[in-house]
């Protein structure tokens, strides 16, 4: 597994509420471009993590626990060992573009805005399927049979370096 952070921006305060950040539009275009779009294209989830108050950290934090993410993985993997049987070191991540076709069924709300994600962010194939294969294991992680539209959405928002420059 990848794992890889990168500041925002090159004073690294673009988006912090508390500090301010004087970088030009230009200054970051070229910051971000450092990453290739090819590469980024192979990276499954980006997101954007917000600086977090020191209180926060040292805090009891709401959201989901570790035992209870923990459960919620575990059946996931199940679902996925359902889906795709004796290839049991299969897993959604790893599905072909025809394994797609079959086990990604969205609801029609998510298709057509799958289908505006793409046109609006110019989107290339393999984001297009990503988006697919994260979508899937999002309604999993809910047990859900179908991608719905919260499922798809949560999956195109892992894809803001692509909405940000990739399109372009
Ligand atoms: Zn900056």
């Amino acid at each position: 597994m990848l794992v890889a952070a990168m500041n925002p921006c090159p004073c690294g305060f673009r988006g912090d509420p508390k500090r301010q950040c004087n970088c030009t539009p230009m200054q970051i275009e070229r910051y971000l471009s450092k990453i290739s779009g090819p590469l980024l294209d192979r990276i499954d989830i980006h997101i954007e993590v917000p600086p977090v108050p020191f209180r926060e950290l040292s805090n009891k934090t709401t959201g989901t626990n570790s035992d209870t993410m923990r459960e919620q993985v575990i059946r996931a993997r199940e679902i996925q060992q359902e889906r795709f049987g004796k290839k049991s070191s299969n897993l959604n991540g790893k599905m072909s573009p025809r394994e797609i076709r079959t086990h990604c069924k969205l609801s029609p709300d998510a298709e057509s805005l799958l289908k505006s994600a793409m046109e609006e962010m110019g989107l290339s194939a393999r984001a297009h399927d990503k988006i697919l294969r994260v979508g899937r294991t999002i309604a999993d992680l809910e047990g859900a049979s179908t991608i719905e539209i919260q499922h798809l959405t949560e999956a195109i928002n892992y894809r803001t370096l692509d909405r940000t420059y990739w399109s372009k």
